[in-house]
């Protein structure tokens, strides 16, 4: 049977740009459904402008920090619309680089919802198109406990779109959206708490980088309220927000951030017209080939809920492209050694074990760790402290985590990922010369353990 399409992609984010421009690239019939807005979360509410705004947040410190250097400055106004109206604008830019890159590797794009009608048939803008292979990379979705008055919280997708800056926040979450949210607003100059259900944020990150951004966060004066949870919202006659724990505390704010993790986006996507199943979590079941249990229909992405990383859904979608188009040239995505940051202020990076895992794994681990005043403020009265941490098993020698909390720890982590990844030992750390004056020699000069 003739196809319309060699390949029908579903959601143009991350994933799905990368699947939908290779597979073109390499010859085949293509096209693209999406929604809302071309580059997907990543571009429109997720790592892009939460960057920016994570960019703006830190001019705060350097003001502050400035005049240790000799400059004086008036003082220092901040306005949230400029920051988001110029967002928007970069935002805007970028959607239309995405509509660029689609048309120009000669990609049909389709704006509008897509259903799946049959195995091989997409239904969008009332028109039905055929397919030998349908690609579900419609990403994921905030998702909030139906808790009373949850109507009165936002998630990350209205925070980026805010008329203002609340003077009084409550960021709900110990995640990465959580922690970077709270950097922003703190660092713009809302009162701004962080609340998490557990007794430390930031669960299966390395114990030392949770404890150390624990105590960083606290020294800015962010409140950090661990072992708590919310019972119930209420809005009050003024327009502001009060909280009533499960504790029966009550707080008030003007806002409530809700970032309790995404949910796959699946909403009337049709696949009950689909052999597609779903894992116990909900998402969208694929074996090691993004083969979903429909044998035409693949899945990438956040919607498969394995790592739900900008980079990773880029690897996925390739793979799939590959696989379909190019199987020679086919590689699996390794899922090893992902390195990864948070960008609270400051950023975590990280790749590799944690202790915990290293030594949950049986690993004979030997552990380096530093922790400095790094030289930038050692002009000013700042008080914060940079971390790095080396995970090593002291049988092979091998490095098997690296660890920091500290100014541009994501810049430095992704050079450290390419050694992890081509295997170094402590030794190679050891032997490679330093930077100097860096933070980040600081990772090869680490000598003595402090814990075997
Ligand atoms: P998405 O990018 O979500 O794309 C899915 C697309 O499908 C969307 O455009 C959607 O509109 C469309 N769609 C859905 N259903 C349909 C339908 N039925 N018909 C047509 N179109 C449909 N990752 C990082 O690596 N680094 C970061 O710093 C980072 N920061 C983040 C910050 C936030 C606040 C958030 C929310 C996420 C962040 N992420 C970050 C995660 C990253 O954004 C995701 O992992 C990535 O976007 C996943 O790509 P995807 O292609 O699977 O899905
Ligand atoms: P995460 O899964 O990272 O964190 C969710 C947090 O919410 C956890 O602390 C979890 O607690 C808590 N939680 C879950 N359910 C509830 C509940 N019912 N009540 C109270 N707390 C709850 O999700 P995020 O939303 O922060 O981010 C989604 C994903 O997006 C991330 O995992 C990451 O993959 C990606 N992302 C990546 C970024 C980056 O690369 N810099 C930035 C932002 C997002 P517990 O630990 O106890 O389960």
């Amino acid at each position: 049977m003739a196809y319309d399409f060699d390949l029908y992609v579903i959601g143009a984010g991350s994933g799905g740009v990368r699947a939908a421009r290779f597979a073109a690239g390499f010859g085949a019939k293509v096209a693209v459904a999406e929604s809302r807005y071309l580059g997907g979360t990543c571009v429109n509410v997720g790592c892009v402008p939460k960057k920016l705004l994570v960019y703006g947040a830190h001019f705060a410190e350097d003001f502050e920090q400035a005049s240790g250097f000799g400059w004086s400055l008036d003082e220092a106004q901040f306005d949230w619309p400029t920051l988001i109206a110029n967002k928007d604008r970069e935002i805007n830019r970028l959607n239309g680089i995405y509509r660029n890159l689609l048309v120009n590797s000669g990609v049909t794009l389709h704006e509008g919802h897509a259903k799946i009608v049959d195995p091989h048939q997409v239904e969008i803008n009332g028109e039905r198109f055929t397919a030998r292979n349908i690609l579900i990379a419609t990403g994921g979705w905030p998702q909030i406990p139906e808790i009373p008055g949850h109507e009165h919280a936002i998630s990350s997708n209205q925070a980026f779109f805010l008329k203002e800056l609340p003077k009084r926040v409550l960021v709900v979450g110990g995640g990465y959206i959580a922690v970077e949210f709270a950097g922003i607003f703190h660092g713009l100059g809302a009162e701004t708490t962080l609340l998490y259900r557990g007794e430390l944020f930031l669960r299966g990150f390395d114990g030392s980088v949770r404890k150390h951004l624990q105590e960083e966060l606290t020294k800015r004066g962010m409140d950090l309220q661990f072992n708590a949870d919310i019972e119930r919202i209420d809005k009050q006659a003024d327009g502001s927000l009060k909280v009533t724990l499960k504790d029966g505390r009550q707080l008030e704010a003007d806002c409530v951030f809700y970032a309790t993790g995404r949910r796959p986006m699946l909403d009337n996507l049709g696949l009950e017209n689909t052999g597609v199943k779903l894992d116990k979590k909900g998402f969208v079941e694929v074996d090691e080939l993004y083969q979903t249990a429909e044998p035409s229909i693949l899945a990438l992405g956040d919607v498969i809920g394995r790592v739900q990383l900008t980079p990773v859904a880029l690897a996925e979608g390739m793979a799939v492209a590959r696989r379909l188009f190019k199987p020679e040239q086919y590689r699996a995505v390794d899922y090893k050694m992902i390195p990864t940051a948070v960008f609270s202020l400051p950023n975590i990076g990280t790749v590799g074990l944690t202790e915990e895992e290293a030594r949950e794994a049986g690993h004979d681990v030997q552990i380096f760790e530093s922790r400095f005043r790094p030289m930038k403020l050692t002009l000013t009265e700042c008080q914060e402290r940079t971390l790095m941490k080396l995970v090593v098993d002291a049988k092979t020698d091998k490095v098997l985590g690296c660890h920091m909390v500290g100014p541009e720890a994501g810049e430095i982590v992704q050079g450290l990922a390419i050694a992890l990844k081509a295997g170094a030992t402590k030794r190679d750390f050891d032997e490679t010369i330093g930077v100097h004056p860096t933070a980040a020699e600081e990772f090869v000069t680490m000598r003595t353990p402090v814990a075997g």
